[in-house]
């Protein structure tokens, strides 16, 4: 029988691809997220993608931009630095984007590094395509139906439509992991030959909220970070992040932050039943 074009994230699949830390690891085996977000005018961005690969189980979390203060404030924990990417020192996954403005200052460096790179909203408007393609190391982009739209230089309406057509087709045009956003989440590899799409089935409506996106980012970076594929790094990322929602919801709003620390409960539950 032919092969499905879409598969869910199964609870136990994500339960085996959690990473744990053994007796053994120390902080660079956790993994290192570097985040180049925020700006002057959307500080917050940079504190909630700093927020999502935390409490993702990072070993450590480096930024680099002008929202070092807002990150410090509310994270003490990260470690800023002030120059170019390039030189904020032992980096694993790089994560570029939200909140970041028209700044694509650090995006040659960071697109030219030999690590994952996660690129996220404004990220996603200022990366060429070329550059994208040319690189050593896998990519990640975690575009909503608008800015896939933007990408694909369709309408926002013809994503919505076709989502798996479209999730697919900047796979390709990417060579990248490219994770669809939306009511449903999709996932799809660069070299497609026929696997099926992942959708996952843990989201909620409750995420359509400012500043939520940027957790996942932080989350599926964190999990890049660690050493997950790419393609299980960002669906896994996407099945904790909604299932951190419906957590912290309990059919109620929540904001973005609670999201991410709902992150820890979900996490507990995925690992123990
Ligand atoms: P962003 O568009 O970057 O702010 O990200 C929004 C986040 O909320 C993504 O993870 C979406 O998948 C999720 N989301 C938005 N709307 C819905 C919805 N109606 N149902 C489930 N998840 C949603
Ligand atoms: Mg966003």
């Amino acid at each position: 029988s032919p092969r499905p074009e879409l598969e869910a994230l199964q609870h136990d699949d994500v339960a085996a691809l959690l990473p744990r830390p053994t007796g053994e690891s120390d902080k660079y085996q956790r993994g290192v997220v570097g985040v180049v977000a925020g700006s002057a005018r959307y500080p917050g961005a940079a504190v909630l993608a700093t927020a999502g690969a935390l409490h993702g189980g990072a070993g450590a979390v480096r930024y680099v931009g002008p929202a070092a203060d807002s990150v410090l404030a509310r994270f003490p924990e990260t470690l800023v630095s002030a120059g170019p990417p390039s030189k904020a020192g032992r980096v694993q996954a790089w994560v570029i984007g939200p909140g970041l403005g028209d700044d694509a200052a650090g995006l040659s460096d960071v697109l030219a590094s030999d690590v994952p790179v996660l690129i996220d909203a404004d990220g996603l408007r200022l990366a060429d395509v070329e550059a994208v393609r040319g690189r050593t190391a896998p990519t990640v982009l975690t575009p909503h139906a608008g800015e896939a739209a933007a990408l694909l230089g369709c309408d926002r309406a013809r994503v919505e439509a076709e989502r798996l057509a479209s999730v697919r087709e900047l796979a390709a045009r990417y060579g990248a992991t490219v994770l669809l956003k939306g009511s449903t989440t999709l996932v799809a590899s660069p070299d497609g030959d026929g696997a099926p799409v992942r959708v996952n089935p843990t989201g909620t409506p409750w995420l359509a909220t400012a500043g939520s996106g940027d957790v996942l980012s932080g989350l599926t970076g964190s999990l890049l970070a660690a050493g997950l594929r790419p393609v299980d790094a960002a669906s896994v990322g996407a099945y904790v992040h909604g299932l951190a929602a419906r957590h912290a919801s309990r059919s109620a709003p929540v904001s973005a932050q609670d999201v991410a620390a709902a992150i820890r409960s979900a996490w507990h539950t995925i690992t123990t039943t």
